[in-house]
């Protein structure tokens, strides 16, 4: 009999201890189709609750007001396509629930009865283009560019990876190519595309050359005023092209003052440096690294730039991956997600 007086007693002073009584938030379950996430309260009783969202850090957050969370209602790592990772922060006298995104997910939240449980459902945004991407396809028509081993030349290897290029991001951006075929276009007139369309990166592609058949590898290049003698070189040759076709490159001016190259040519290297590193892991070509140069075409563009030399033309182990549209995929594969990186 004194065994149950002093369970009563304790029970009477634990709910006695906690003041007024606290809803149980009792678990976090997930489910597959539709993606949502079930924030499970037990009982009948809706808590008062307050929801923020961070759009920078993806993350919602959810506050149960006069709620304690049951022992099984803990923090986890999820990796899934919508969440990454969910919080669970005990307060006082509230939960705090922080919900971890990943990229490009919308989210709503809803509330059931019977038994109180919130639903938040996921959705993937689509269609939501924010940034337009210039894609530069090096040279055309009368200019073929670089003509390599067993004479395949630069202009047609280009073109197709920036073809691919294009699907590949088509979805998530609005794409503006230079040329959409086998046509000659100065340089100026291609950085001048890209400021009319308002570009947020410019992306000209090309394939290196070098008298010596055994240089090969891929290299990034972006706009810089000073140069390696190596990247002035590479500069050099390139723009030979706009001179050899009647255009006086030296007249492809600076669109903006210094404080914008300064900030374009910092956005330009990061790209350039992540593309180099995983575009030759990934096709297993030399990584020649990323080098600033003064290009014309980017010269003149309002806004960062890279210039990809997809590999040597004039080597041969490269050419073969070049001329393949399996290869020719891989390559766009891997500007698109630099590209993706970047932005998103
Ligand atoms: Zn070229």
């Amino acid at each position: 009999m004194r065994y149950y007086l002093l369970l009563i007693f304790i029970i009477l002073s634990t709910s006695l201890s906690f003041g007024a009584e606290r809803i149980q938030a009792s678990n976090i379950r997930f489910n597959g189709t539709p993606p949502q996430m079930v924030i499970d309260m037990g009982g009948s009783t809706k808590p008062k609750y307050e929801l923020n969202y961070d759009e920078v850090n993806r993350l919602i957050f959810i506050e149960f007001k006069n709620t304690k969370a049951a022992e099984q209602f803990v923090s986890r790592n999820v990796n899934g396509s919508y969440v990454r990772k969910v919080d669970v922060v005990r307060y006082p006298t509230s939960v705090g629930v922080f919900i971890h995104l990943q990229k490009n997910v919308d989210y709503k939240l809803s509330y059931r009865s019977n038994p109180v449980r919130f639903v938040i459902d996921f959705s993937k945004r689509i269609n939501k283009k924010e940034y337009t991407i210039i894609i530069d396809a090096g040279h055309g028509g009368q200019d073929p560019g670089a003509i390599g081993f067993k004479k395949y030349r630069e202009k047609d290897v280009v073109f197709a990876v920036a073809k691919y290029l294009r699907e590949e991001l088509k979805n998530d951006f609005n794409i503006v190519m230079t040329r959409s075929s086998d046509k000659f276009i100065p340089l100026n007139e291609r950085a001048r595309i890209g400021n009319r369309n308002r570009g947020d990166l410019f992306v000209s592609i090309h394939a290196n050359s070098a008298a010596a058949a055994s240089a090969s590898g891929f290299e990034v290049f972006y706009y810089s005023k000073k140069s390696s003698p190596y990247a002035a070189k590479v500069a050099a040759f390139e723009n030979s092209f706009g001179e050899e076709y009647g255009e006086d490159t030296s007249n492809i001016a600076q669109v903006k003052g210094e404080t914008e190259y300064n900030a374009n040519k910092v956005q330009s290297a990061k790209i350039a440096d992540d593309l180099a590193r995983s575009y030759s892991k990934r096709l297993n070509m030399r990584n020649r690294g990323t080098h600033g140069a003064n290009f014309a075409v980017l010269r003149g563009f309002d806004g960062p730039g890279i210039l990809v030399e997809t590999g040597f033309i004039s080597n041969s182990s490269d050419v073969w991956k070049l001329k393949q549209s399996k290869y020719q995929k891989i390559m766009a594969q891997e500007i698109g997600k630099s590209i993706r990186n970047h932005f998103y």
